[in-house]
């Protein structure tokens, strides 16, 4: 068993166990065992998965993590809520069916902020997961515990949830990739509901190819969620090719705002640069409404959330504080239950979904929302891709930021993507003061394979990214 083989990519092992050169259950047992001597330190893992079943001739034979908002049958699926703490998955998500069938291995799920709200996965009931890169650093979020089990080769691939950024936030913190696919292209069956219009499942790997192989399993059609499309994208299609001619603006204005970090500015110019040089043809453009992203973001998907979040009430799921009479249980397994954060988004929530403010707040923010899309698909039809930082800024300290705007603001890239449905993966540029700094590429509904297409020469030109030394 090779010594390094966490730094393979899971299309590597997959290949190498196929023809017989590993082992799948000494490979299984290579990660678990770095999972046993790593967990702890960088708090990934909230369960691990206790029966684990191999099969070495299935197409895509890895060990892989998934967040713990997705389902997979005899596993717990908390959420990183108490009000979950002891739920136990009655089936299987569509994505984990699919990877169970191509013969990928499920390791354990991994720790987030409580129902996939906040950015750094400081908001677990659990515990913080640490940035491997400087265990004082948040690791992004909300799927913090997938990249930092990509970043130190405790899995080689993860699936996380993206539903403002969840996904790509985090593979930048972490220095790996992370892509949000189109949205209805991946089944949400079996994905715990945070704000249903938004939320994607995507893949977390060091490389944009295990991204595009991972998609490619979990993709399709899928009768169990009315929002999947028939469409068949073939992410793989032409990865390999070259990007000559490829048109990419980038909206000038976003790249003004006042918080963007000088390094994380100077890191997506040079990446602008190398896009030049390999002949796409790059050009600035004004986009004046992306700016409100944000703001409508956090009436919509608190809106969305306070409506899911309304199962959760001592009667049918996850915990239960029995107090005298119906109303006195439902307030008191709540309180209990959910953490601040999530406490906050359902206030908000039926604040703007309330008769009296409906129209000043979440109508008007669906206006914009709508507004936002086609400001997008306007520049998405004279250009192929748009790019843009990942995050505004690079990884601060674990509880150094502690107002919710500082943090809502964090999402001003990635949100636009699932405001509009639109396909963005995040890959990592640079180290800037030991810190990874991601850039992320976002295409039209369905080019999936040209983002990731692009995502992969980007790679090629940047050379290999260094994995923390841990
Ligand atoms: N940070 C955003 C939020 O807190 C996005 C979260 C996500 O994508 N799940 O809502």
């Amino acid at each position: 068993m090779p010594d390094e083989l966490y730094r393979m990519s899971a299309v590597d092992i997959a290949r190498n166990i196929r023809n017989g050169k590993l082992q799948l259950r000494e490979t299984v047992e290579y990660f678990l065992n770095r999972i046993r001597t790593y967990n702890e330190k960088f708090g990934v893992f909230i369960s691990l998965v206790e029966s684990i079943n191999t099969r070495e001739n299935a197409p895509f034979p890895v060990p892989y993590a998934l967040k713990d908002n997705i389902l997979a049958l005899g596993t717990r699926t908390t959420c990183g809520s108490r009000i979950l703490e002891n739920y136990h998955s009655p089936y299987d998500a569509t994505v984990t069916m699919r990877l169970k069938e191509a013969g990928a291995v499920l390791l354990g799920k991994t720790n987030m902020d409580e129902f996939a709200m906040g950015s750094t996965t400081e908001f677990s009931a659990f515990f913080v997961t640490r940035n491997p890169w400087n265990i004082e650093k948040v690791p992004g979020g909300s799927s913090g515990g997938s990249a930092v089990a990509v970043a130190t080769g405790m899995v080689p691939f993860a699936l996380g949830s993206d539903t403002g950024g969840s996904i790509r936030l985090p593979a930048s913190f972490c220095g790996v990739v992370g892509f949000k696919p189109t949205y209805g292209l991946v089944s949400r069956y079996g994905l715990v509901a945070f704000g249903s219009s938004l939320d994607q499942i995507g893949p977390i790997a060091k490389t944009v190819e295990d991204c595009a192989f991972v998609t490619s399993i979990i993709a399709g059609y899928d009768p169990k969620d009315s929002t999947t499309s028939k469409k068949r994208v073939d992410f793989l299609n032409g990865l390999n090719d070259n990007i000559r001619g490829v048109r990419v603006a980038y909206p000038r204005n976003l790249l003004e705002y006042e918080a963007l970090d000088a390094d994380v500015r100077d890191a997506f110019f040079e990446s602008l640069k190398m896009l030049e040089k390999a002949g796409c043809e790059v050009k600035p453009v004004e986009m004046p409404l992306l700016e409100k992203s944000v703001a409508v973001y956090y009436i919509i998907a608190p809106g969305e959330a306070s409506s899911n979040l309304a199962r959760y009430d001592g009667m049918r799921y996850g915990l239960r504080v029995q107090e005298e009479g119906l109303d006195a249980t439902y307030h008191g397994t709540r309180e209990i239950g959910f953490g601040e954060e999530v406490k906050r988004r359902i206030l908000m929530g039926t604040f703007t979904l309330s008769a009296t403010y409906y129209e000043a707040y979440y109508d008007k923010a669906l206006k914009v929302r709508r507004l936002i899309a086609n400001e997008l698909n306007n520049v998405l039809s004279e250009n192929d891709l748009i790019m843009l930082p990942t995050s505004p800024v690079k990884p601060h300290n674990i509880g150094e930021v502690q107002s919710p705007l500082t943090y809502y603001l964090m999402d001003i890239y990635t949100i636009p993507a699932n405001l509009a449905g639109l396909p963005a993966v995040s890959v990592p540029v640079c180290l800037s003061d030991g810190l990874p700094v991601g850039v992320q590429f976002m295409g039209k509904r369905y080019s999936d394979p040209l983002v990731l297409r692009v995502a992969h020469n980007f790679e090629k030109m940047r050379g290999e990214f260094p994995l923390p030394k841990i």
